[in-house]
Formats: C-alpha cells, structure tokens, sequence
C-alpha cells in the first residue's frame, strides 16, 4: 500500500513535497516522512490534454491543493472532472496513469463527499 508523504526538515520543520536532498530553508539534509492525509482545499486546478504515450484518457486533471493539517501546499491530480478553486478534496492513493497493460498508482485526491 502506497502513502503520500511529505518531508519535514528535523532541523527548522519546514515541510517539502516532493523529496528535496536539501532542506530549501535552512540547509540540512535529514527530513522525517510524514504523511499526507486527510483534508485538502484546491488553489487552482488544470486540464491537461496532449498526454504523453500510453495514457488511456483523453485529459486529465491537476490541482494545486493545500492540505488542512500540515498547510502544505502539493501538485496533484485531482479526480474530478470539474473541479472548481476553493473545493474540497481528501487524499487518496489511486491510478494516475493508465497505462497498456499496467496502471501506475501515485498522488491522486477525490473530491470529499458532501
Ligand atoms: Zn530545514
């Protein structure tokens, strides 16, 4: 089972996502895997056509969300077709890319029920 994480700098906290070998703030090089869960507000969001070989959709849409908790700011695909700027989302592990003859799983957030 795959988890989204984040990095928190054990040195000044910062929080980074993706994995950076330098902390952006203060320099260090250790980081702590925390978790990314629970809920997200979505900044902005995109679709993007013109996927690369071996997508099996015609678009996709992506979101820069914020999550509650951690305040963390992350690039993700979203799964909604129409997602709108200030939607709530939760994170989620789901196929990303659907590839010929294999999935590929990674970040991905669903709208929250409401
Ligand atoms: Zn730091």
């Amino acid at each position: 089972m795959m988890e989204m994480h984040a990095y928190r700098c054990t040195e000044c906290g910062e929080l980074h996502h993706p994995r950076h070998l330098v902390c952006r703030t203060c320099g260090n090089t250790e980081f702590t895997e925390e978790q990314l869960e629970g809920k997200a507000t979505v900044l902005t969001w995109t679709k993007v056509y013109n996927l690369p070989e071996g997508y099996m959709k015609p678009y996709l849409c992506f979101a820069i969300v914020r999550f509650e908790e951690t305040g963390l700011i992350v690039s993700v695909q979203i799964d909604d077709e129409k997602p709108f700027i200030g939607e709530e989302a939760t994170s989620a592990v789901g196929v990303v890319k659907e590839g010929v003859g294999k999935d590929y799983y990674g970040f991905i957030v669903e709208p929250s029920a409401v």
